[in-house]
């Protein structure tokens, strides 16, 4: 069985039940799996491991996905938008510490002035750095015109993750009506496309009644939609959503995490030249969680430059790390696990998709 699931990794392309079984290896199989994603991304991506300094703009959420620590329906955090100021000092601090850029993440907002905010802010940070400093936008489902709008005033690329591609399980992790349809999330990613954004999008992994069949049509799902990034993390409960009912069926955390880093490096090897984030949430469930991803196949980096003030505040899951640690001293204790992980930051670089480059 496990000399059968070896050879897998010899075909040119998988099948979904190849995907399945590569997800569910262990032993010989799982090394050699770990063996072929580092040295595709070695070949393809190199050693470079790209920053993206993450603003956690606000918390305020009109919707109510039930997995989310920040949904609309929880009480418990004082909802927060950061100031222009606070923007433009955190991006001063990504530009003077070379990071190629930044991402602008937050609970889902709309409406006029939301939308024109979020403009003006990315035109100032165009102008203070001479257009330096590349923004990713992480702000939800907008209009067409709203992703136009805020590619002109100078947004590079989109992360707007699936969650779970699988439009049944996907419905039962979220609310039934219009605000959270999965077909509205499927055609924004197809206007972030049309738009000219660099798309990435992701999924949630270790979901309740997720099982590796589902991961593996994720996997799919992300070849055909042939994106440019990914972020991908396991996921985690939160004592505040519908979905903590269910913690007692779950998978346990190291498990999701294991699961986490296969679907890191099977992406890798399907998608050899894309941006794939080491998240937080990897970090989360393992203190080294991110430098095992990075092992794994990926190649971006998000260190939190939120005001400290905010973060509490900003829970999507539990235990998230990196509360109370600013900036600066994320950036230094950051560099030294990235070396120990074999790969070194690079600095005043953007990391642009290679993909998107081609494309
Ligand atoms: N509101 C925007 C961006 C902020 S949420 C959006 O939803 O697209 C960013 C990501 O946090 C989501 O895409 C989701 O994948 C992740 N997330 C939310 N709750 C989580 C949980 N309990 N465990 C792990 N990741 C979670
Ligand atoms: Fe809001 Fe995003 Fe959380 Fe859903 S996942 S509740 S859209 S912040």
């Amino acid at each position: 069985m496990n000399k059968a699931t070896e050879r897998i990794l010899e075909k040119p392309s998988f099948s979904r039940d190849d995907l399945i079984a590569l997800l569910e290896a262990e032993g010989e199989a799982k090394k050699k799996l770990f063996t072929l994603s580092q040295s595709v991304k070695a070949e393809n991506v190199g050693k470079k491991v790209y920053f993206r300094g993450l603003i956690e703009y606000s918390n305020a959420c009109s919707k109510n996905c039930f997995y989310c620590g920040i949904r609309s329906a929880n009480r418990r955090y004082q909802r927060y938008r950061m100031t222009d100021q606070e923007v433009m000092e955190a991006a001063d601090f990504a530009f003077e510490s070379h990071y190629g850029s930044i991402v602008i993440q937050a609970g889902e907002q709309s409406g006029k002035m939301y939308v024109n905010k979020i403009a003006s802010l990315l035109r100032n940070i165009h102008q203070r750095t001479g257009g330096k400093l590349h923004v990713t936008l992480s702000l939800g489902e907008q209009t067409e015109e709203t992703y136009r709008r805020w590619f002109e005033a100078g947004a590079h690329r989109y992360l707007l993750r699936i969650e779970e591609s699988d439009p049944v399980l996907y419905e039962k992790l979220h609310p039934a009506n219009q605000r959270h349809s999965y077909q509205k999330r499927l055609e924004a990613l197809h206007l972030l496309r049309k738009t000219g954004y660099q798309v990435g999008t992701g999924v949630m992994i270790g979901l309740p009644f997720q099982t590796t069949a589902h991961l593996a049509n994720d996997l799919l799902f992300f070849r055909d939609l042939d994106i440019d990034m990914a972020g991908m993390g396991p996921y985690i409960e939160h004592q505040d959503t519908p979905l903590y009912q269910y913690r007692d069926q779950l998978l346990p955390l190291k498990t999701r995490f294991d699961l986490s880093l296969k679907m890191v490096a099977l992406l890798r090897i399907m998608m050899k030249d894309i941006n794939i984030a080491a998240t937080t949430a990897m970090q989360t469930i393992d203190p080294q969680g991110r430098e095992k991803a990075l092992l794994a196949g990926a190649n971006v980096i998000m260190p939190n430059i939120t005001p400290v003030k905010y973060r509490e505040d900003y829970l999507l899951y539990e235990n998230k790390p990196c509360l109370d640690e600013e900036a600066a001293e994320c950036r230094t204790c950051l560099e030294a696990r990235i070396s120990m992980a074999g790969d070194t930051v690079a600095y005043g670089e953007w990391g642009d998709s290679a993909h998107y480059a081609k494309r």
